[in-house]
């Protein structure tokens, strides 16, 4: 089924309105991307791909103090990331003689003015929605005068603040945005594109209209609360004689459990709330590739919460369901100890007819000091192929898979009990060695060398898994365990409080030393494994052989069910 844009396009097309189109991806460079840009992303590119038209990367760089050229690059690297590839990259700043030169034709139709009126007095002659503005006592200047100065503007002759170019449509308009809205601001600041040449900028709102029509786009799709800018736009195109862009306003996408504005994001860097623009906690493009989500997981989420007409609130389990899915087809199996136990397998058994004989052969002679198991990397493809792990008589489990008193329903390891060690044998508890304080520091197995795992002659059947790494071997690494940032599901709701306020304590939790398996000494940063049982781990852009480090980036466990 189409979404309604699409059949606004499908209209377009077989009308004859347009025979190809073209959309763009817009984004002001003074931020990193959110995962509700990778939204438009996916709509404005994905748009271009079905109907065969183009998509341009435009920067909409009209507001030189909050901008910088690291966000500009920031932003190429995660649209080309997320898989897409623009038309043209553009800047709004590349159309800024254009842009005036317009102005100078509408400021000769008497529909510009310079306005010396300061920001105060401007905003008290707005009136409020229920009642009409005042006519500013410069909106009457003649033509030649607001040529004049506007020239005078753009020669740096008048100081910030001091003069502005509205536009003269009507003050007693019902739509706020009509009453005379500013057009021009003088501003003397050094531009990341233009340097020092301009020290008038265009507003957004009159900007964008303008780079749409000059870029020939036919759908400029932007958030809902651009609705009540549509009339500006329209009557901007309208009155400069453009080429007849459509602006179609579609819902933003809101995420539970985060925020989602550059600002507010921005506030989280600045105040060291987290650590920079791709902390793995935030919502930003680069905080979930640094997660270890993928750039499939993105456009599946993003075709999975479609597009509509009124706003709504996206449960953050559906992002992770997506996630889980791709990684699950994707990520091979390892092992690691995130609490380490240390086993020593001190002896083996064995079976005859089922039942297990009692014997007793030294270390010497059992023959396990060393030896490899062979693993699958990832069940569900057989094509990933299977990787030898090595085994010793020294391993680490996890200190959750023993239980010196088990509680009931307890299947893993308790005294005297059985368990299978994943991939490789099953092993029988024998004995607990403890500290002075009575903490378990060791406990001794011994081994079932007919249960090798694939040739399993032992007849035995037990309950319980468990992972575990070969202590020699093992290569010792940080983890990072990240949960929600904010504790809150709407975090920016409160009237009352900050959404500072609401930050998870609890969302970064460091191992400094976990145990896993040596095949990990080939990943390379941004790989994202699943450790069994713990979840999903991507390696960290900082980790290093000698310092390895991994992110979780989401746990197994699956709350959410699929209903959209
Ligand atoms: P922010 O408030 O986070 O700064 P913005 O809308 O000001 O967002 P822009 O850089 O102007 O950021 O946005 C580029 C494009 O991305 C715009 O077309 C905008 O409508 C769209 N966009 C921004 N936030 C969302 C969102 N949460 N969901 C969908 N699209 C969004
Ligand atoms: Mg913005």
């Amino acid at each position: 089924m189409l979404n309604f844009i699409e059949e606004i396009i499908t209209h377009d097309i077989e009308t004859g309105k347009h025979k190809t189109i073209i959309t763009r991806f817009p984004p002001e460079p003074n931020g990193y991307l959110h995962i509700g840009h990778a939204k438009s992303i996916c709509l404005n590119f994905g748009l271009g791909l079905e109907f065969h038209g183009k998509t341009n990367l435009r920067f909409d760089d009209t507001n030189p103090t909050k901008e910088d050229i690291e966000y500009v690059d920031s932003i190429k690297e995660d649209v080309k990331w997320l898989g897409f590839t623009w038309a043209e990259e553009r800047y709004a700043s590349d159309y800024f003689q254009k842009i005036y030169d317009l102005t100078v034709k509408l400021i000769k139709k008497g529909l510009a003015y310079i306005d010396d009126s300061t920001a105060e007095q401007i905003a008290a002659m707005k009136g409020t929605p229920i009642l009409a503005g005042t006519d500013s006592p410069h909106r009457n200047r003649s033509i030649e005068e607001n040529l004049r100065l506007f020239e005078e503007m753009k020669g740096g002759k008048h100081a910030e603040g001091a003069l502005t170019l509205r536009a003269k449509i009507d003050m007693a308009s019902p739509n706020m945005q009509m009453r005379d809205p500013l057009l021009y601001r003088i501003k003397f600041a050094t531009h990341h594109q233009t340097g020092d040449k301009w020290c008038i900028y265009p507003m957004y709102d009159y900007a964008h209209p303008i780079s749409d029509a000059i870029e020939h786009i036919t759908h400029s799709l932007c958030t809902l609360e651009f609705e009540v800018h549509r009339p500006l736009y329209e009557w901007t195109i309208e009155n400069l004689e453009l080429f007849p862009s459509r602006q179609i306003e579609f819902a933003r996408l809101n995420l539970t459990y985060t925020v989602m504005s550059k600002r507010k994001l921005l506030q989280l860097v600045q105040n060291k709330l987290v650590d920079g623009w791709d902390d793995p906690r935030m919502p930003t493009i680069s905080g979930l590739r640094r997660r270890g989500y993928t750039a499939s997981a993105l456009r599946e989420f993003a075709s999975r919460i479609g597009i509509a007409k009124r706003e709504n609130l996206i449960d953050v389990e559906l992002l992770e369901f997506c996630l889980r899915e791709d990684l699950n087809k994707t990520a091979h199996r390892l092992m690691a100890v995130l609490n380490p136990l240390k086993v020593v397998i001190s002896g083996q058994l064995s079976v005859v007819g089922g039942q297990v004989q009692e014997e007793n052969l030294s270390v010497q002679n059992f023959g396990l000091l060393l030896s490899t198991v062979e693993m699958e990397n990832n069940p569900e493809n057989e094509a990933d192929g299977k990787r030898n792990i090595p085994f010793s008589n020294e391993i680490y489990i996890e200190r959750e898979d023993f239980m010196e008193i088990p509680v009931k329903g307890y299947h893993r390891l308790v005294p005297g009990g059985y368990v299978r060690l994943k991939g490789a044998y099953i092993i029988r508890h024998e004995a607990t060695l403890k500290d002075a304080e009575g903490n378990i520091t060791e406990i001794h197995c011994k081994y079932i060398p007919e249960s090798k795992s694939g040739n399993d002659q032992s007849g035995l059947k037990v309950k319980g898994v468990c992972h575990w790494v070969s202590i020699a071997h093992a290569v010792e690494a940080q983890c990072n365990l990240y949960d929600k940032l904010f504790t809150e599901k709407e975090p920016d709701s409160d009237k009352e409080r900050p959404f500072t306020d609401f930050i998870n304590p609890e969302s970064l939790k460091i191992l400094p030393k976990i145990y896993v398996e040596p095949s990990v000494k080939d990943l390379k940063p941004g790989t994202t494994v699943q450790f069994f049982r713990h979840g999903y781990f991507c390696v960290d852009k900082n980790s290093t052989s000698e310092h390895p480090v991994f992110n979780r980036t989401v746990t197994l466990k699956d709350l959410w069910k699929p209903g959209i």
